[in-house]
């Protein structure tokens, strides 16, 4: 049986006081204590925070051409159990999305799969080359509606080509998000440049390969008057960086990824390819920096930059190893341990940075929008209280490549609803 009318009752909405929210259709109808149930399906939700349905700005989701990792369908159930309602989907997949058609393959099939929307992003460069600006007008134009252009995975290195993105997107509102990493310097780069790096004998990764492109390209932005996006920021010379521009008005804005808000380069010397990551974990002056710069603002979005692997593509050699972490099902955790237990964001922050923020950047319509009445139904309800080791055998993704196995954290997703849809109910996919 189909009720079209849930009332969520008891839930602390945005971390404030205990209410009642009364789902109708797509839509909610009211907020406020004690609201009639009136027939409606009931959903105790004492001690829960009710969130804005989380918005994820930089998802791999593989699908077309590694299906063997991920597809539309896989990793859209990840994003639901990890209580998003929209996400983004990176450019690098086979073919690359550089053409209308592709973005609106992918489009598409986040439409049939319903467990939550899915935004393609554009690659910049025709097949992620770096030499060729791609059809970005023609994917904006297209039904997918591309608003964000990104080669993740590669840096736009070259500063002509990220001129003419920049100032190409200006004309309709879109945005390019940089992978920020200088290639020569970072050629046969295997971890964080360092004293780990140094002792284990590992090719080092500098930081100022990431830093020199963010300097580059918010000069760029602020020249041609056009707004930038820079991925994963992992060092905190790449947020004083960001802070400076900011204060200067350039239209930039930033993301960090749950693991490098935790996690640093200290790992690596287990050697477990499950830590190797693009950029890479760094050190603990750079956890806290960039800790810091979430709370203060200069960061302005989680980003997960989830990155699924099939086992053979990790369960080799550090240096074979492929790159990269899953992160849909316990970004939230991540980030209620890093940053709420810490006492640096409370819940109405975490709503900010994981969905009001991100879905502005974007412009994810009907996404990140205020839990009031009129608005659409995309809401997530988290039970902070709970505490359990990561089990990746529960993950709805096709990957476990996840460097939290074992490890316990804070928080459980519960229920998340899509245009009042329940597509995750108790901690179960509907
Ligand atoms: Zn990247």
């Amino acid at each position: 049986m189909t009720m079209s009318k849930t009332l969520i009752r008891g839930a602390k909405v945005l971390g404030g006081e205990p209410q009642d929210v009364l789902i109708d259709g797509e839509t909610i109808e009211a907020v406020g204590a004690g609201l009639s149930a009136d027939g409606a399906r009931i959903v105790d939700a004492a001690g829960q925070i009710l969130l804005p349905g989380l918005v994820d700005l930089h998802t791999h989701l593989r699908e077309p051409g590694r299906e063997d990792s991920e597809t539309v369908l896989t990793g859209t159930r990840a994003a639901a159990s990890g209580g998003y309602t929209s996400v983004f989907a990176m450019a690098n997949t086979f073919p690359v999305a550089d053409t209308a058609g592709v973005v609106e393959q992918v489009w598409r099939l986040g439409k049939e799969h319903g467990y939550c929307d899915v935004q393609p992003i554009g690659a910049v460069t025709v097949g992620l080359e770096g030499q060729k600006l791609a059809e970005l007008g023609a994917m904006h134009d297209s039904a997918a509606g591309v608003t964000v252009f990104s080669d993740d995975g590669k840096c736009v290195h070259d500063a002509v080509i990220m001129r003419r993105a920049l100032e190409y997107v200006k004309a309709f509102g879109g945005v390019v998000a940089q992978h920020a990493q200088e290639p020569r310097l970072t050629e046969g780069a295997q971890m964080n440049e360092g004293v780990v790096s140094a002792e284990l004998g590992l090719g080092g990764w500098p930081a100022v390969a990431e830093e020199s492109i963010i300097a580059r390209d918010v000069l760029l932005a602020e020249h041609v008057g056009s707004r930038v996006h820079i991925c994963h920021l992992s060092t905190a010379g790449s947020v004083e960086i960001v802070r400076w521009a900011k204060s200067r008005g350039i239209d930039v804005t930033a993301e960090v990824t749950p693991h490098h808000l935790l996690l640093t380069d200290e790992l690596v010397r287990s050697y477990d390819p499950v830590y190797k990551v693009n950029p890479p974990l760094r050190t603990e002056r750079d956890v806290m920096a960039l800790r810091e710069a979430l709370a203060d603002g200069t960061i302005d979005i989680v980003a997960t930059d989830h990155a699924p692997h099939p086992h053979e593509d990790k369960d080799c050699e550090w240096a074979a190893a492929a790159m990269g972490m899953v992160g849909l099902e316990t970004a939230l955790s991540v980030v209620q341990e890093t940053m709420v237990e810490t006492g640096l964001l409370d819940w109405a922050g975490v709503a900010d940075r994981m969905s009001f923020a991100p879905a502005r950047i974007g412009r994810a319509e009907g996404h990140g929008r205020p839990v009031s009445a009129g608005e659409p139904a995309n809401l997530t309800l988290v039970d902070p209280a709970y505490r359990g080791a990561v089990d990746p055998v529960g993950f709805a993704s096709r990957s476990r490549n996840t460097p939290y196995e074992g490890r316990e954290l804070p928080g459980r997703v519960t229920h998340t609803f899509l245009r009042g849809r329940a597509t995750l109910m108790d901690g179960k996919l509907a």
